[in-house]
């Protein structure tokens, strides 16, 4: 049984913090781990700005379902989950994926949470475990799947080397000429074509 195990958002859905940050104006929010490497340091700046803005769980979900998953996005996941069982390894929260994932129709999402106070605000946020993708990976071979995997940055390449099959999607250069191990997917005709490559059973590319 292969299980196909997919990176959520430069795969499926834009970023959301960046997009989040243009749709409100706010810049600071667009600092990314490039910005500030220690992603605590990073979440918990975050977190203040929101404060700061009064930005409540509500608030935050209001702007992120004004956002589209990537063009031609659930088209791909469909063919996916025609062909494997799909399951999502993110580390977004699930309370800023939820308009999103409703768009795509809900597939299985394995990420983090937040903790609110009764106000709706962040208060803090929950990380479920460390190198969680690789983690899933690992139990997934546990129960006798076999895994093919696909992500688009340094935070999945963990999952792709654990898995039985990599792929990178649309993945920035330095990400490509450092992991040459991973074939390139530039477009979902291509990922599709890499999944029914990486397949041990016969399926069509489209
Ligand atoms: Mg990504």
């Amino acid at each position: 049984m292969e299980l196909a195990c997919l990176d959520l958002e430069g795969v499926l859905i834009p970023e959301i913090w960046i997009n989040f940050a243009e749709r409100t104006g706010i810049d600071e929010l667009r600092a990314t781990t490039r910005d500030i490497p220690d992603y605590d340091v990073l979440m918990k700046q975050r977190l203040g700005i929101l404060k700061q803005h009064k930005l409540g769980l509500a608030d935050i979900q209001d702007v992120i379902s004004g956002l589209s998953p990537l063009p031609g996005a659930k088209d791909c996941l469909d063919w996916l989950r025609n062909h494997f069982q799909v399951v999502i390894l993110s580390d977004t929260f699930y309370e800023f994926a939820e308009p999103l994932m409703r768009q795509l129709g809900f597939p299985t999402l394995f990420c983090h949470k937040l903790e609110m106070n009764d106000a709706g605000m962040i208060v803090d946020y929950h990380l479920r475990q460390a190198d969680p993708k690789r983690k899933a990976v690992q139990a997934f071979h546990g129960l006798n799947f076999r895994i093919i995997a696909t992500g688009d940055s340094y935070n999945d390449t963990t999952m792709l080397g654990e898995a039985d099959a990599g792929i990178l999607f649309c993945p920035p250069q330095n990400v490509i000429d450092e992991f040459p191990q991973f074939p390139v997917a530039k477009s979902y005709a291509e990922l599709q074509a890499e999944f029914a490559k990486a397949s041990e059973r016969d399926i069509p590319a489209s």
